[in-house]
């Protein structure tokens, strides 16, 4: 995908055209489809003209980067949704509840109490999507699939609003099976938010149901 000669507002708008695409067979509207724009790594002078495009939902996967970056963007433009979709640690959590409005990473009992207790504190409820390690993979983040149904009944007792799945599948194997598996999960327990799908899969992940796409290098170029 080599769209690097393009302005970030051209670059936008492809991605945009190619999920609206895959909306038509998929019987699907684009405005279901939560576009969000990765910007880990990107400076702010990157990130604005993206703003200026019109983008509103940007992503980043690191707390104390996105501290240095967004707070001063956000007071320029007030209408932004910052979303964590990094993997997240429990001494982290506080700072990531009062900066961020959707977390992508809950994956575990201890940081479901940090974070309930972090909300609590602040009196900020954090709609967060519970992460699920769906190729089980042993170096990668993610809920179990066996303690899946454990996990999501302790998030709901938590009140905690819960969002829905997300995942990251294996690397350098065909997505849509995993993509597949991850709707049929949150289907199988009543939940409608789908976080799925990067830059090289994002219309496979639209086809199959994802509600929260995370595209970075995309939109914004190849990172350092
Ligand atoms: C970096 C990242 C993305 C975006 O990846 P691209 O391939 O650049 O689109 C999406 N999701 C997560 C969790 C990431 O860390």
């Amino acid at each position: 995908m080599d769209n690097t000669a393009l302005t970030p507002a051209a670059r936008l708008a492809e991605v945009r055209a190619n999920i609206a695409k895959v909306c038509k067979p998929a019987r699907r509207e684009p405005a279901d489809i939560t576009l969000i724009a990765v910007s880990k790594t990107h400076p702010a002078e990157r990130i604005e003209p993206l703003i200026a495009a019109g983008q509103r939902v940007f992503g980043e996967n690191r707390v104390q980067e996105a501290q240095a970056k967004w707070p001063a963007l956000r007071a320029a433009y007030p209408d932004l949704e910052l979303h964590l979709i990094g993997q997240l640690q429990s001494n982290k959590a506080e700072e990531a509840v009062a900066l961020f409005d959707c977390i992508h990473a809950l994956d575990r009992p201890s940081l479901l109490t940090a974070l309930a207790k972090a909300m609590a504190k602040l009196a900020k409820p954090v709609p967060c999507f519970v992460q699920v390690n769906i190729g089980d993979e042993p170096q990668k983040g993610g809920c179990a699939l066996a303690d899946l149904p454990a996990f999501l009944e302790a998030v709901r007792a938590s009140g905690i609003p819960l969002a829905g799945l997300m995942c990251i599948p294996p690397a350098d194997i065909e997505p849509a099976p995993f993509f597949g598996l991850l709707a049929k999960l949150a289907a199988d327990h009543g939940l409608t938010g789908l976080s799925m799908g990067m830059s090289g899969d994002y219309e496979t992940a639209v086809m199959l149901g994802a509600t929260h796409v995370r595209v970075g290098s995309a939109l914004f170029g190849a990172r350092a």
